[in-house]
């Protein structure tokens, strides 16, 4: 069970959002990779507080958390999406843009870097959607250019001045407390975002930041064949960059609804279907559930429980090729229950005509099972 996210960003119950930023803010700059090399403790922490600040700094997850906790949030299908991500430093990327990046505003100054960073989004499709391919749509937040400043954060017509703080060279060294002792790095002038340069009359549309929050949508092409937890690079559609830098890349996680006919392994799909005793016996065609709609399969006679038939080439897609997987369907002999009279008579002198040629076959499942209790107890 996940630590409590008010514990984790050691934040009161009643904190307001800027109280979480911040608590967050000071987390991540304390457990950023540059001061913890090769620290996973680090690393874990970082993601442990990630996962809190995800959830409370989002309204609708942080009262669903409020109210019923972790598996409220699960039964919602909340789950947090890190663990798709290498890195602590895409991480990073995903909530601050590049690495760094602790901007001002929030979204990650771009520290005179020029790149914009990546956004990180969830699309949930079902099975069969990830069998055929589907167009979803995607939405998220991301940070654009300003339009009425085009981005340099000054109101039209007014001079752009070089920083006082950092002399216009964008950098200042940071003094950062650790468990390890003190460490100084250089990082982007809070001032002036990195650029050296700051507006006199700051744009009135973006408050002088050159970019702003908007929320997006997008069609996204999923392919088919893909898997739950892949995910799909879009170039360019990340949060803008700072003048003449090129927007980040937008990364969509992929979840894959359960479907409860299927079990997918690989590009297989397994089914269940039962098969009542006396047809298990004669043997059949019956019918079973594919991902488009049924197939019929032939049971031959003398199935035994838990014998696996494989209809080719009825599974899933592989990712970019034009082979298929199989359909496994696992036999499950079902013994008739709660029999009439007749049924029973007629049940009694099937029984007193059984001999071993009926009884004894190829090795069922229960016969290696007891072959296998013999060993042991000879052992
Ligand atoms: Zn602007
Ligand atoms: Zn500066």
């Amino acid at each position: 069970m996940p630590r409590d996210p008010y514990d984790v960003l050691a934040v009161p119950r009643d904190a307001s959002e800027q109280q979480i930023k911040k608590s967050f803010r000071r987390l991540a700059t304390e457990l950023h990779p540059d001061v913890n090399p090769d620290d996973p403790q680090a690393e874990e922490r970082f993601k442990e507080a990630a996962a809190a600040y995800e959830i409370l700094s989002d309204s609708e997850r942080r009262a669903t958390f409020d109210r019923y906790g972790h598996d409220g949030l699960r039964a919602g299908g909340y789950a947090p999406n890190f663990d798709t991500f290498g890195s602590i430093g895409d991480l990073f990327n995903a909530f601050f843009g590049e690495a760094g990046g602790f901007g001002a505003d929030g979204f990650g100054a771009r520290a005179g870097r020029g790149g914009g960073g990546d956004v990180a989004a969830t699309v949930d499709i079902d099975l069969h959607e990830a069998a055929t391919g589907a167009t979803a749509k995607v939405r998220y937040e991301v940070v654009e250019r300003c339009d009425v400043c085009h981005g340099n954060g000054a109101e039209p017509g007014t001079p752009i001045e070089t920083c006082d703080r950092c002399g216009g060279s964008g950098q200042l060294q940071m003094v950062t407390r650790t468990p390890f002792g003190q460490m100084v790095r250089t990082g982007p002038c809070d001032l002036c975002q990195g650029q050296g340069r700051v507006p006199r009359s700051p744009c009135k549309q973006c408050q002088g930041h050159g970019r702003r929050a908007v929320k997006r949508e997008l069609d996204v092409d999923v392919p088919a064949g893909i898997a739950d937890g892949q995910r799909i690079r879009i170039g360019s559609q990340g949060h803008a960059a700072g003048p003449g830098g090129a927007a980040g890349d937008l990364y969509v996680l992929v979840r894959v609804r359960d479907d409860e006919r299927f079990v997918r392994e690989g590009q297989d799909l397994i089914t269940v279907l039962d098969v009542p005793a006396p047809t298990a016996a004669l043997g059949a065609e019956l019918e079973v559930p594919t991902l488009d709609g049924t197939t019929k399969i032939q049971v031959p006679a003398g199935t035994q429980p838990g014998e696996v038939l494989t209809v080719r080439n009825l599974g899933m897609p592989a990712l970019g090729r034009a082979r298929h997987g199989h359909l496994r369907v696992v036999l499950n002999v079902v013994i008739p229950r709660n029999l009439t009279h007749e049924q029973r008579e007629l049940a009694e002198r099937l029984r007193d005509t059984l001999t071993d040629d009926n009884l004894l076959g190829e090795e069922s499942m229960f016969a290696k099972l007891r072959r296998t209790l013999r060993h042991h107890q000879a052992a």
